[in-house]
C-alpha cells in the first residue's frame, strides 16, 4: 500500500462532468489499496471570476477579503468531488486548508506554509476516508484565511505529501507533461519524459506556467517524487526527479518566456559604496522585485544602472526613485516597457562551456537585440524586445535541437 497525494487543477474539474471523470482517478487509486489524499483547485476560471467580481466593486479591494473571497472557489470543488465519490459508494470528505492544519505567513494573497498538523487528516486517513483537500489556502497565525498564490494549489498538493511522507504526488492537470517549451508557440514542442528539480526550478521562475515554482521547491527539499500528467488522456506524464536518477542529458532542458517586463536605468550616478544598496533596500522595502542587474561603469566615478521589473511595479519604482533622487544623485531616470525575457535552461550547461555564447550568437542571426542578460549555473535569461519572443523561442528551440529525441547523453537521435 502507497500513499498518494493527487491534485487536479481547474480545467480538469471544470464541470460536473468532468469531477466524475476526477472521481474515476482517485477510485482508482484507491481501489488498488492506496491511501489517497485528494487536493482540488476552483472549477475551470472560477479564481479569475472572483477577482472580476471584487474589482467590479472597487479598485483597491482589502487584502484579507480577497483572501477571503478567494479562497471560496476551491471549497465548491471539495465538496462536489466527495459528493460524486460517496455516490460510488466510497467513504470520502472533504476539508479546507485550515481544516487540514496548513498553517501560513501572515502575507494576505501571497502566504508562504509555515507547518501543517496533520491529525485530521491522518485520522481520516486512518478510518479508510478519501481526504479531499481545498488546495491554495491555509490559515494564519491570527486565525484569518489566506491563500498562497495564483497557482497555488500546486504547493499544497507537495506540501502536503511532505507532511504526511507520501509516496508520490501526482498533478493532474490540461496538458500532458512538461514540455521543451509552450507548445502553443513552438509547434515542435516536446513532452520530457523526465526533468530534474533544478531545471523544473528555473523554468517555473522564468515564467513556464505548469507549476507553481514553490511546488518545485517542496518537492526538492523533501525528495517527493512528482508527476506532471493530463486528467484527460492516460498517457505517461513528466517525471520530476533528482539528476542523478536521469540518463538522458541534454545541455538545454527547456526554453520558458515571459513578457510584460520593463528596464529602467538610473543614469549618471555617483559610484558611492553605499548608492546601490540604497537604490535596491527603497525598491524592496516597498516590495517591489527587481530582476537582472547591470552595473556600468561610465567614468571613474560614475556609473549608469539598469535592472528590469515588472510591467505593473513600474509606476510604484519611478515614484519611489524619484523621492529618492536627492539622496542618490543619479541624474535622470528611464524606462524602457514591451519587453520580454527568454531563457533557455538545463543542467548540462554545467559541464559544456560555450552554451551561452551559442544562444548570443543564434538571436544575432535573427537580428535581435539583446538588452539584459543573466546566467546562473543552469540557466541563461535574456531580455529581448517583445515583438520578438516568439522569433526567439522558435529559433534557440531549434538551435538546440529541443524537437529531437536524445536517449544518449547529447546526442540526438538519427532517423534513417
Ligand atoms: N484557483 C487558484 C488559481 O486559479 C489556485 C490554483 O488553481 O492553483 O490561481
Ligand atoms: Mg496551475
Amino acid at each position: 500500500m502507497a500513499r498518494i497525494v493527487q491534485k487536479f487543477g481547474g480545467t480538469s474539474v471544470g464541470s460536473v462532468e468532468r469531477i466524475i471523470r476526477v472521481a474515476d482517478r482517485v477510485i482508482a487509486e484507491a481501489d488498488a489499496g492506496h491511501e489517497v489524499i485528494v487536493v482540488v483547485s476552483a472549477m475551470g476560471k472560477t479564481t479569475d471570476q472572483l477577482v472580476t467580481l471584487a474589482n467590479e466593486l472597487t479598485v483597491s479591494p482589502s487584502a484579507r477579503e480577497m483572501d477571503m473571497l478567494l479562497s471560496t472557489g476551491e471549497q465548491v470543488t471539495t465538496s462536489l468531488l466527495a459528493m460524486a465519490l460517496q455516490n460510488r459508494g466510497m467513504s470520502a470528505a472533504s476539508i479546507t486548508g485550515w481544516q487540514a492544519g496548513i498553517q501560513t505567513e501572515s502575507v494576505p494573497g501571497n502566504a508562504r506554509i509555515v507547518n501543517i498538523d496533520t491529525t485530521r487528516l491522518e485520522q481520516l486517513l486512518a478510518s479508510g476516508t478519501i481526504a479531499i483537500v481545498a488546495g491554495f489556502q491555509g490559515i494564519s497565525q491570527e486565525q484569518d484565511i489566506t491563500t498562497l498564490g495564483r497557482g497555488g494549489s500546486d504547493t499544497t498538493a507537495v506540501a502536503l505529501a511532505a507532511a504526511l511522507h507520501a509516496d508520490r504526488c501526482d498533478i493532474y492537470t490540461d496538458v500532458p507533461g512538461v514540455f521543451t517549451t509552450d507548445p502553443r508557440v513552438v509547434k515542435d514542442a516536446r513532452k520530457l519524459q523526465r526533468i530534474s528539480y533544478d531545471e523544473m526550478l528555473e523554468l517555473a521562475h522564468l515564467g513556464a506556467g505548469v507549476l507553481h515554482p514553490r511546488a518545485v521547491e517542496f518537492a526538492k527539499n523533501y525528495q517527493i517524487p512528482l508527476t506532471v500528467r493530463s486528467s484527460m488522456t492516460f498517457e505517461e506524464g513528466t517525471r520530476i526527479e533528482e539528476e542523478v536518477k536521469m540518463e538522458n542529458r541534454s545541455v538545454v532542458r527547456g526554453i520558458a518566456f515571459e513578457d510584460q517586463i520593463t528596464r529602467m536605468t538610473l543614469f549618471r550616478m555617483p559610484r558611492k559604496e553605499k548608492n546601490l544598496s540604497a537604490v535596491f533596500s527603497t525598491l524592496a522595502r516597498h516590495r517591489i522585485n527587481v530582476d537582472i542587474i547591470i552595473q556600468s561603469v561610465t567614468s571613474e566615478n560614475s556609473s549608469n544602472l539598469s535592472f528590469s521589473v515588472k510591467d505593473s511595479d513600474v509606476e510604484e519604482a519611478s515614484r519611489i526613485l524619484e523621492q529618492e533622487q536627492e539622496r542618490l544623485h543619479f541624474e535622470k531616470m528611464e524606462a524602457e516597457s514591451g519587453l520580454a525575457k527568454v531563457s533557455i535552461v538545463g543542467s548540462g550547461m554545467i559541464s559544456n562551456p560555450g552554451v551561452a555564447a551559442e544562444m548570443f550568437d543564434k538571436l544575432a542571426q535573427e537580428d535581435i537585440d539583446i538588452k539584459m542578460v543573466s546566467t546562473s549555473e543552469i540557466k541563461v535569461s535574456t531580455v529581448i524586445e517583445k515583438q520578438h519572443m516568439q522569433k526567439a523561442t522558435q529559433a534557440l528551440h531549434n538551435c538546440f535541437q529541443l524537437g529531437e529525441e536524445m536517449p544518449v547523453e547529447g546526442v540526438p537521435v538519427t532517423h534513417t
